[in-house]
Formats: structure tokens, C-alpha cells, sequence
């Protein structure tokens, strides 16, 4: 059996694994049973698999290694995480946990974040295992716990407490790139690209508290906690950080204007109105070229008539490469003196170079399947483990690779009602991770 002949079959059973992440330990389940399914899989066809729990019950992981022809030069992580984020089942046009077939496309939550990847890898190392295909170098696949809450009960705590399970590992491939863009040349003809995600913005929530004199809600009363707080939060919010253009993004806009034949000018201040007519991709790569900061949650107050001492707001702030400390002070200068500022989450920004044997072996498997085409860098505002195996020193890439219909919009699905894959994106997915790992 070929990886494309059971691939759409295991995404199918993977979704029926409610695997949601409500990011409260306490209500998320399913990911012990879905990673012990999986493990299952691996070990029918010959694998020896290493089951993990992650800094709390429940939280199932596997692992299994594949013996390369050279011993001595580093492993490659191939990985995909198991949990889902949650979906209501009643904006659904079919139920978010069928993993139903329908006109073509595979349904359910996770069909695109990430049991797609996990069905391919799942199947190509099946197919490797009974070929007695042996890959250039070791292989480890990893299946990974609670990626869509940040990775404290996943990959966070593996790379803290289980660094040994990556052992040798010197690259790895994940989610999110890979993925086609087709766009219209100047001549008429389409340009399919395949974009390779090399680099990710950091990730930082940021809590902001204003602290002033209480008091009677009927008084003059001009020291107010919820005004200053509200004042600031109202001018971060509505704040345009300034464009910088990275390595990654430059590469990503040059391929593009050469590929279609519209030339973008890389220099212009108005570089937002040009990746806007890329479509809907243009909503990923708008958000890569400059820090973003947008206010997420308010807390202030407990009675009309009482003016609180304290209020509080959470800003989800997404900042590039190299930026940290000019952002820090932009951000202090907004605010102004009378808001303290605390960081909640910090997970740094990814970058790096688009080269090496790796991007080759990407290059010639997708050229194989799907001659003509061409790879590009981009960056994801968003984060992924990535984030977590490059402070291992690991080299990363998002390399889930999928050929799309040009007229789906790809990154709506991303945690979107009615999220699924066309099956021969699958099918087309399985055979390019199959020649990718045989040459890597
Ligand atoms: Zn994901």
C-alpha cells in the first residue's frame, strides 16, 4: 500500500479524535487516546514507539525514530501535534468530529491545524517501515500535545525535560507552509508557488495596569484608574508601527513580483496596498510587515458607583525579528508613565536563511510532483512549535506540503467553522513527504 491510498482514511480517523484544546488543562482531553492510536498505527508496521505525557495526565505524545543510511550526519524532526482548537458544532455544515468525505474534501476540525500532516506522516513512515525504505539520514516523528495553547504541556515541556528524545536532531519539518499559491501572471498564465515558512514573528502578551485613588462614583473625581487605563489602551490599539521589511518577507515579495511579472516596489511606504491584492493570503503576509498590538481583554470595576483602584487590560502583541527592544520602547512611549506594563507570555520571533540541502530537497520533491512550480520563504505572524525546537538549536521550517484549489482561502480555514481539505491535496501531500524523506 502506497502513502496516498490510506492517507485521506488516517486524517478521516484522526478528526473522530476529539482532541480540543480549551487551553485549561482541567477540560482537555483526548490527545492521550489519539497519541496511543497512533502509536498503534507505527508499531503494525514494525516501528518501536515512545509514548510521553507532557507535564500533566493525559497530555499524549509518541515518538519513533527511523535508522538513516548515515549515522553521522543529524537527524531530521518531521512533527505534528494532535490537539485541535474548539469547535461548536452547530455553525457546522457537518459535524466538526465526522472526519466525513464529502465533494471531495475531508471535514472536521483539524483537517488543516494539523491532522493532515499528521495523517502523512503517519502514512509515508508506515510506507517506509514495510519498503524497508531506508531515508538518507535518521528520522525522528514526533506527535505532539497541546500546540494551540502555546506548548507548556507539549513541546515546551518536552524540550525542558525530555531534550533526549531529540537527540541528534540538527533540522525539523512542521506545520505551517508548503501550501500553494497560485496567482495570475501578467500574461494570462498562472504561477503556482509553494511557500515555505522559515521564519515566525514572536508571540507576547502583554498585561497593562493602571492603578489610581478610589472612590465615590458620584464625585469630581479626576484621578480615575479606568480613564488612564482606557486612554492607553484606546492609543496602543489604534497605533501603526512602522514597516520594516525583513529577509524573509523582501525574498518572499521579490519572488512574487518576478513569478507574476507585477512588479512590487519593496521600498514603497505603501507596501500594505500592494500585498493586499495578493487575495487572502495577503491577510498573513500584511501582519508580517510590522509589529502588531492589539488589545484583547478589559478588567476594571465591581459596582457602578464605586470607581475601582485598579484596571487592567491583556494586548496580544506579534513583533519581527530583531525588533524586541525598539518595540519595547515604542510601546513605553504610548503608554506614558501612569500604565505598568508586565510581559505574560514570551515566546520569541524564528528566522532563518532560505538555503542549504534542506530547501533543496524541498525544492526537488515538489518539482517532482509538481514540475513548474516554484518555493518561496514567508513568515508566519502566528507561532507553531518551531518556537519551542529552535531553542534546542534546531533549524525549522514549516513544510506541510499541500496543492490547493486556487480559489480556496487557505488561511480561513485555519481554526475556521467548516475547516477540511481537498482529498487530492492529501493524496498529492502523502507522495511529495514521500520523496522529500527518501532524499532529505
Ligand atoms: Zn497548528
Amino acid at each position: 500500500m502506497r502513502p496516498a491510498d490510506e492517507v485521506v482514511d488516517l486524517v478521516s480517523a484522526l478528526i473522530r479524535f476529539d482532541t480540543t484544546n480549551t487551553g485549561d488543562p482541567a477540560t482537555t482531553a483526548g490527545e492521550a487516546e489519539c497519541a496511543l492510536w497512533v502509536a498503534e498505527q507505527l508499531r503494525e508496521a514494525g516501528y518501536e514507539t515512545t509514548y510521553v505525557e507532557s507535564g500533566a495526565p493525559g497530555r499524549g505524545n509518541v515518538f519513533a525514530r527511523l535508522p538513516g543510511a548515515d549515522p553521522n550526519r543529524g537527524a531530521l524532526l518531521v512533527h505534528g501535534h494532535l490537539d485541535v482548537v474548539p469547535a461548536e458544532a452547530a455553525d457546522w455544515s457537518v459535524h466538526p468530529f465526522s472526519g466525513a468525505v464529502v465533494d471531495d474534501y475531508v471535514w472536521g476540525r483539524g483537517a488543516i491545524d494539523m491532522k493532515n500532516m499528521v495523517g502523512m506522516m503517519i502514512a509515508v513512515a508506515r510506507h517506509f517501515k514495510r519498503e524497508r525504505i531506508v531515508p538518507p539520514r535518521d528520522l525522528v516523528f514526533a506527535f505532539v500535545a497541546d500546540e494551540e495553547a502555546g506548548g507548556a504541556y507539549g513541546c515546551g515541556w518536552l524540550v525542558e525535560n525530555r531534550p533526549d528524545l531529540f537527540d541528534g536532531v540538527t533540522e525539523a519539518v512542521g506545520e505551517v507552509g508548503g501550501f500553494s499559491l497560485t496567482l495570475p501572471r501578467a500574461d494570462g498564465s498562472e504561477a503556482r508557488l509553494y511557500l515555505i515558512e522559515t521564519a515566525e514573528k514572536g508571540m507576547r502578551w502583554m498585561r497593562l495596569t493602571a492603578r489610581a485613588r478610589a472612590g465615590h462614583g458620584s464625585f469630581v473625581h479626576e484621578d480615575n484608574a479606568v480613564t488612564i487605563l482606557a486612554a492607553a489602551v484606546g492609543r496602543l490599539g489604534r497605533h501603526r508601527f512602522p514597516l520594516v521589511l525583513t529577509d524573509t518577507v523582501g525574498a518572499f515579495l521579490s519572488a512574487v513580483a518576478e513569478e507574476t511579472g507585477h512588479a512590487i516596489d519593496l521600498e514603497s511606504p505603501d507596501l500594505d496596498t500592494a500585498v493586499a491584492k495578493l487575495g487572502p493570503i495577503g491577510r498573513i503576509v500584511g501582519a508580517t510587515l510590522r509589529d502588531t498590538a492589539n488589545p484583547t481583554m478589559l478588567a476594571a470595576g465591581y459596582k457602578a458607583n464605586v470607581i475601582p483602584a485598579t484596571a487592567e487590560a491583556v494586548v496580544d502583541c506579534r513583533v519581527l525579528p530583531g525588533r524586541t527592544a525598539a518595540f519595547e520602547r515604542e510601546v513605553d512611549e504610548i503608554l506614558g508613565p501612569d500604565v505598568e506594563r508586565e510581559w505574560i507570555t514570551e515566546l520569541p520571533s524564528y528566522e532563518t536563511t532560505f538555503d542549504g540541502d534542506l530547501v533543496d530537497a524541498m525544492n526537488s520533491a515538489l518539482l517532482t510532483v509538481d514540475p513548474g512550480s516554484r518555493i518561496v520563504p514567508f513568515m508566519l505572524s502566528g507561532g507553531t512549535d518551531a518556537k519551542h525546537f529552535a531553542r534546542l538549536g534546531i533549524r525549522c521550517f514549516g513544510f506541510t506540503p499541500l496543492r490547493l484549489p486556487p480559489e480556496l482561502d487557505f488561511a480561513a480555514l485555519f481554526h475556521g467553522v467548516d475547516e477540511r481539505v481537498p482529498v487530492d491535496s492529501l493524496i498529492f501531500g502523502a507522495e511529495v513527504l514521500t520523496e522529500f524523506l527518501q532524499n532529505c
